[in-house]
């Protein structure tokens, strides 16, 4: 069964990560330069095959 990921890449350093969920946590922070969900954006929707 097919199941959908979001890719979200931080706009201020271009860090990527890919969850299952269409939104960030509110308590996501990039790992790299340490902003908040609201710095990022989504790039891609991905279907997943299991
Ligand atoms: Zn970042």
């Amino acid at each position: 069964m097919a199941k959908k990921q979001y890719k979200f890449r931080c706009t201020v350093c271009g860090y990527e990560v890919v969850i299952d969920e269409p939104e960030l946590p509110a308590d996501f922070v990039c790992p790299v330069c340490g902003v908040g969900p609201e710095l990022f954006e989504l790039v891609e929707e991905v279907e997943v095959e299991d």
